[in-house]
Formats: structure tokens, C-alpha cells, sequence
């Protein structure tokens, strides 16, 4: 029988909608009996007869464990693939479901110990917020303290961002400027279907209101030496650490070589089109090739950027862009991130001199 202990709701969704548990393969099956005693939610039963492991219940086994399969001496035991767990995490009410559980057992769960953080705390005011299209919002926040700022950071790293007056978990955004002297900061926030800060920003945000970020984090700053041609390929809104990387070399390496990759889904979705004009008028050397799978015939391009129309990567192919000796920095969804990489490892860019950002949750 399944036992109740075990089969609640996994963040949500009930047990019975989740497939996830072993299948013995009976040919391979010793009957070591290690899966039968190891397994703490009665899963299996032993076939004391054939001296074989049988799945009895399968419900009771934990969605996401294996460690009956990794202790079986022979292979016997195989699981679903890990993809159908991924994409429940993936779904915003699930995340919401961790995020709230976590959350509400906060006295039980909270580790009391203290890391020092390199980073820091910083109360911000919203100062301006554009709405270039119907999923992207470009937010200035400012420090509300003079020199209590973001004044110093490098190029392509993050904040974590709270929603105000929510315990919610924080939001990580890239910064989508170089530093400044006033220490405001640049964030690109997308729509991301049920997610909350995206939630917040989209509907209740408004110019003055207060918001704490903590910062800046991340690894994904510029390490090529100055004598290296740079690529940039940046996926929606991994255009943010991109901008920021693009800017710092504008001021920093004037005249380098650099080609930017920016693909969006629709070319409506393209956003922040003027900055991207604006580098090209202070810097020739600067190449940029847009690239939107749908709607180029209903969208005008500024004089002297490439098109293309597909993805990020069939830009790479079909934009006649000299990839082999450049170093690249890829921001973007996941799934771009490893097409992307492919085909850079492809075309013949060593591992090493290929850097990555990814989205977090909204
Ligand atoms: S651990 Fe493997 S070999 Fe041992 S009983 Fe279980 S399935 Fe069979
Ligand atoms: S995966 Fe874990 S919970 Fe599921 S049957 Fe194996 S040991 Fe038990």
C-alpha cells in the first residue's frame, strides 16, 4: 500500500501526476537485496522465491532520488530522465511552492551561521522605468543614501533584487551599465509568466518607490587581454551584462575589435535599439548582427546593422563573422547558452576562451 507519509504533494503537484520511480531489470537483478533494505520508504519487496527485487510501491519513492540505482552492484534499477523533474521545477507554481515553504518554515530552515559577503546591502529608489515593449522594463535605480551605492563594480556582474515588503526570496539582474559616478544602476526586467518580482515590476512598480538589491555578484567580467577580438552574443534580455561589457570597452579599449550576436524571438521584442546606434556612431570598429526568428518584413533596421532572420546561432553560420581567434561572451536562456557554446567549440573557439551568463527565475 502507498503510505501517506510519502506520497503527499511534491511542491504542489500530486504524487499520482509525477512519474518517477525504479524499474528493476530482472535480467540483471542478483538479488543482492541492497535496493529491498536500503530503500527507507518501503518501495520494494524481495522475492524471496527467484531472489529478485520487485517495485511494489511505487509511489512512495521520492521524486529526484536514485539511491537505490547507484548502489545496485549490476546497473539493475533505471529511472525516468531527470528532464520531466526539471520541467515541473521550471513551472512558476512550483518555484512559488518552494519559495513559500521556505518561507514559512524560515525558524526551522534558516542556518544561523554568517559568511562575510564581499558584497553589499544598498536601499535604491526607482528613478525611471521605460517600457520599450510589452515584456521588457528598463528600470534606473538610484542610491537613496549619497555613496551608500553600486559606484563600484565590474561590467557584467549582478544584483539580487527584493521584491519590497515581501519575504520572497531575492531575484538576481544583471546590471546593464558600467559604473557611474552617482552609482545609479541600469536593469532590464522581462515578463516572465507568473513570476512575482516580474509581477511587481510589470503592474505595481512605480517611480519613488523603495527597493533593496545586495551586490554585486558574478564571475562573468571581462578577462581577454586587450590585443583579443571580442564577441558578444547575447539572447532577450542577456543583452543587460552584455550592454555593460560592450560599454566598459567603449571607454576602456576604444577601437578593438568587437562583433555583437543579439537575438531576439520576434524582432518587436528588440529593445534598447538606440544604445546599440549610439555605440555604433562613437565606435566603427563595433559590428552588430540582430537576429529575430519572426517578423523582420514588419520591422526597420538603422542603416549598417546586419539581419538576420533565425537564431543566434544561425547568425554565427550566415553572417560571415571571423570566429576562430575571438574570445566570447555568450549571455541568454539556457537552451541558447548550449547551442551557442556548440557551435563556438565548433567553429573552433577554444572552451577556455568561452565565458557564460545565464537567466535566473523571474
Ligand atoms: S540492488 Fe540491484 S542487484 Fe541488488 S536486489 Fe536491488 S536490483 Fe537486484
Ligand atoms: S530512489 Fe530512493 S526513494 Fe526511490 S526507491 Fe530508490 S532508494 Fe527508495
Amino acid at each position: 500500500m502507498p503510505d501517506p507519509r510519502f506520497t503527499k504533494p511534491w511542491h504542489g503537484v500530486p504524487r499520482e501526476q509525477i512519474h518517477w520511480n525504479p524499474t528493476v531489470i530482472e535480467e540483471a537483478c542478483i538479488g543482492c537485496g541492497t535496493c529491498v533494505t536500503g530503500c527507507s520508504r518501503l518501495v520494494y519487496r524481495f522475492d524471496f522465491d527467484r531472489k529478485k527485487a520487485v517495485v511494489v510501491d511505487p509511489l512512495n519513492c521520492m521524486v529526484g532520488c536514485t539511491t537505490c540505482a547507484n548502489t545496485c552492484p549490476t546497473n539493475a534499477i533505471a529511472f525516468p530522465p531527470l528532464s520531466g523533474v526539471f520541467s515541473l521545477e521550471a513551472r512558476p507554481e512550483v518555484r512559488h511552492a518552494i519559495e513559500d515553504d521556505l518561507v514559512g518554515r524560515h525558524d526551522e530552515l534558516a542556518w544561523s551561521g554568517r559568511i562575510p559577503h564581499p558584497d553589499r546591502l544598498v536601499e535604491l529608489t526607482v528613478a525611471e522605468v521605460g517600457r520599450p515593449n510589452a515584456n521588457v522594463l528598463l528600470v534606473r535605480l538610484t542610491p537613496k543614501v549619497k555613496g551608500e551605492c553600486f559606484c563600484q563594480f565590474s561590467p557584467g556582474q549582478y544584483v539580487e533584487l527584493w521584491i519590497p515588503g515581501t519575504a520572497y526570496l531575492s531575484r538576481a539582474y544583471s546590471i546593464a551599465n558600467a559604473p557611474r559616478e552617482d552609482g545609479s544602476i541600469d536593469l532590464q526586467i522581462r515578463r516572465v509568466e507568473g513570476g512575482r518580482l516580474s509581477d511587481w515590476a510589470f503592474n505595481r512598480m512605480k517611480i519613488g518607490d523603495s527597493a533593496r538589491a545586495r551586490g554585486p555578484v558574478g564571475s562573468f567580467t571581462m578577462r581577454s587581454p586587450v590585443d583579443r577580438p571580442l564577441l558578444f552574443v547575447a539572447g532577450g534580455t542577456g543583452f543587460a551584462p552584455i550592454a555593460a561589457l560592450i560599454e566598459q570597452q567603449l571607454k576602456l579599449a576604444p577601437q578593438r575589435d568587437m562583433v555583437l550576436v543579439w537575438g531576439v524571438a520576434e524582432e518587436k521584442d528588440f529593445y534598447d535599439l538606440d544604445r546599440v546606434d549610439a555605440w555604433r556612431e562613437r565606435d566603427k570598429n563595433l559590428r552588430v548582427v540582430l537576429a529575430a526568428e519572426r517578423g523582420r518584413e514588419s520591422y526597420c533596421f538603422s542603416q549598417g546593422l546586419g539581419a538576420v532572420t533565425g537564431t543566434v546561432v544561425d547568425a554565427l553560420r550566415s553572417a560571415g563573422i571571423a570566429l576562430t581567434n575571438r574570445h566570447a561572451y555568450v549571455a541568454g536562456p539556457p537552451k541558447m547558452l548550449t547551442a551557442v557554446v556548440a557551435e563556438l567549440r565548433r567553429a573552433g573557439i577554444r572552451p577556455e576562451d568561452i565565458h557564460v551568463d545565464a537567466f535566473g527565475v523571474g
